[in-house]
């Protein structure tokens, strides 16, 4: 049986500084997990108490099936390499700029894959024709491989977001296994090869981000966030969270495990529709890496 059990008492927040631009992305923390957290509002602190949770180890192919959409066929996936341009190997990104303001964005999706809420979600992403990137936690791959297996043949991209969700400091050797464990893993069960990380909690200061930057991965942070780890806020938060700040070239935050999404999943297709009725187009974090820039962030 396996736990997330994320000790963050020992970060340190030097990172946050250079993104004040966006301070208000950071007012409900990332990848915090559900139960025993003290909302973290308006502040640019992580979590200081996490409650370690289990991964939920059902994975049934019925649950896979028993859901509005037909059973997902074998589809042909063209692209299962999810490289990066060399401009971004290396680099942290937050967002990018694209020439004329283009009205692309790019929504991420973290901690899955996970039983139900994933399911849900991408239900409505293919009733809306749009493409996401997930970035798995690998303990969550091995628990729900099956779900795994449908993400990526509804062509959605695919990051890493390590094995076990630690926002530790670590050695090199331990952030080398988090990551490449991960990768493994993701490569054994879909095919996927990817080049995307996002560091648990934003942390960049940890020994994760330094070893992925220097294996050439792109370290995908995001611009906005649904702030949809505040265990209080209703669904329709999510949505002006979102809404709020959207830009051209964003990256928006949000997820589908590490606890209870069901106000995600009802936040999603308002987040679509909305965003759909603003002229923006969505585009998978490659795909948002690949298109003309007017400048590089970072
Ligand atoms: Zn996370």
């Amino acid at each position: 049986m396996s736990f997330w059990a994320p000790d963050v008492t020992d970060n340190h927040q030097q990172q946050r500084k250079i993104i004040t631009v966006f301070a208000i992305a950071f007012s409900v923390t990332a990848c915090s997990l559900t139960a025993g957290i003290t909302p973290q509002l308006k502040t640019n602190h992580l979590p200081t108490q996490i409650n370690p949770i289990q991964v939920p180890q059902k994975n049934l192919t019925s649950q896979i099936n028993s859901q509005s959409q037909p059973p997902t066929k074998p589809t042909k996936v063209e692209n299962l390499n999810f490289t990066v341009p060399a401009t971004f190997q290396g680099k942290t990104i937050y967002h990018v700029q694209p020439q004329n303001s283009e009205k692309v964005i790019a929504l991420s999706i973290d901690d899955g894959p996970w039983p139900n809420t994933t399911i849900q979600m991408l239900d409505i992403l293919k009733q809306n024709d749009v493409k996401a990137t997930f970035f798995w936690v690998g303990q969550a791959i091995q628990a729900n491989p099956e779900i795994a297996k449908r993400v990526v043949a509804e062509g959605h991209a695919i990051g890493n977001h390590t094995w076990h969700h630690w926002y530790r400091r670590m050695d090199i050797a331990t952030a080398k296994s988090e990551i490449e464990r991960t990768n493994e893993l993701i490569y054994k069960t879909t095919g996927v090869k990817t080049s995307l990380f996002r560091p648990p909690g934003g942390v960049l200061n940890n020994g994760l981000a330094a070893y992925a930057k220097s294996q050439n991965y792109a370290v995908v942070m995001w611009s906005q966030t649904s702030a949809d780890t505040d265990p209080r806020a209703k669904s329709q938060v999510f949505v002006k969270n979102v809404l709020r700040d959207a830009k051209p070239g964003s990256i928006v935050l949000m997820h589908d495990g590490g606890g209870d999404r069901t106000r995600t999943v009802q936040a999603l297709p308002e987040i679509i529709t909305r965003l759909k009725q603003q002229g923006y187009r969505f585009v998978t974090v490659p795909e948002l890496l690949k298109i003309e820039q007017s400048t590089i962030n970072r």
